[in-house]
């Protein structure tokens, strides 16, 4: 079996023209920066509803409903598989790709790591409708709003909330068909010590969704209501596809702005993400605690030529100042204007 890797593959999503691509199927008109109309090639229709965002390469129709990136777009429209579809793009916007040949192991490692990412993905819908919905999380949609951030922001970055009791994941998980052993592996449940059994590893906590540059959910990091819950934040257990310091909060949203600016704004906690985009800066990332790892500083030269910091005036942030300096020094970026946030207590949630 062969198949294409994850880099090959975001070679080739970059490498796409969104509106050169829609405009073989149907013609478009400018509305914005990044923004254009057209009608739908998937329905019949007069008006112009399809909509085309060429930074983040997607496209939606307001008629239909059809909506995805340049892969789906190519698949639909010329009924081709993924792979094909990769190929096509890949020939057409002269990217070259090899397809790698995957043993028996490693498409089952695969298999395994994709399951693990539809549970983590249904679990982030849970902890969203709790927090919208749940008489339990009113104190943690107090605490959200008290801080400013609106249901819109909230939504953007799928902030959610883990009900208090020991189960609530682990039963509707089973119910769907995901095992014990799969809820370890995706760090969202524990074994008891001494027991047998597990239990919900998040609970009763403000839930951050931390995921890959396409939005995917990898894991979370996790806020406690209340003092005696033990760490104030708790992030996922390593595993199978969460790795501590390779994320950085807010990537998938940040990446359209910080290419069309060339800047990209780094700050420490999550909710000066949060309050940032819903400011208009929406070029931001969060840290999330960690010190800036080479692996987070290659995403941010990726996204954008010049980093910015707004980082905390404690040691912890002039630490982070100082690392990334180090990191840009021996990169193509360019570091500037370390504006520092107000004290901890009044910019951290
Ligand atoms: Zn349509």
């Amino acid at each position: 079996m062969s198949r294409y890797t994850d880099e090959d593959r975001e070679k080739v999503r970059d490498a796409v023209d969104m509106v050169a691509l829609v405009q073989t199927r149907t013609e478009l008109k400018r509305a914005g920066s990044n923004s254009y109309f057209g009608r739908c090639p998937f329905h019949d229709e007069r008006s112009g509803s399809f909509h085309v965002r060429p930074l983040e390469k997607h496209y939606h129709c307001f008629g239909c409903q059809a909506s995805g990136d340049p892969f789906k777009f190519v698949m639909e429209t010329e009924g081709l598989d993924f792979r094909e579809a990769i190929e096509n793009l890949a020939d057409r916007f002269g990217v070259r790709v090899e397809p790698i040949e995957e043993d028996s192991g490693a498409a089952e490692k695969r298999q395994q790591k994709e399951r693990l990412m539809a549970l983590l993905d249904r679990t982030a819908g849970f902890y969203e409708r709790v927090l919208i919905d749940s008489a339990e999380a009113s104190d943690a949609r107090e605490l959200l709003a008290a801080r400013g951030l609106n249901e819109e922001t909230l939504r953007a970055f799928r902030v959610g909330y883990a009900p208090s009791a020991w189960d609530r994941v682990l039963m509707a998980s089973r119910e769907a068909g995901f095992s014990e052993d799969e809820l370890v592996a995706a760090g969202l449940a524990q074994k008891a010590r001494g027991k047998d059994g597990i239990f919900d590893r998040f609970r009763g906590r403000i839930m951050f969704p931390l995921s890959d540059q396409r939005g995917r959910v990898l894991g979370f990091g996790a806020r406690a209501m209340r003092d005696e819950q033990g760490p104030k934040y708790l992030n996922s257990a390593e595993g199978l596809v969460y790795h501590k310091g390779s994320q950085l909060f807010g990537l998938h949203l940040a990446r359209p702005a910080a290419a069309k600016s060339g800047t990209i704004v780094l700050v420490e906690g999550y909710v000066d993400a949060l309050a940032l985009h819903q400011a208009g800066v929406e070029n931001v990332v969060a840290l999330m605690g960690t010190a800036l790892t080479d692996e987070q500083a290659s995403q941010l030269d990726r996204a954008a030529g010049t980093l910015l910091l707004a980082l905390d005036a404690d040691k912890a942030g002039q630490k982070a100042m100082l690392r990334a300096g180090e990191i840009a020094a021996g990169r193509n970026i360019e570091l500037r204007g370390a504006c520092v946030l107000g004290s901890r207590s009044q910019s951290r949630l």
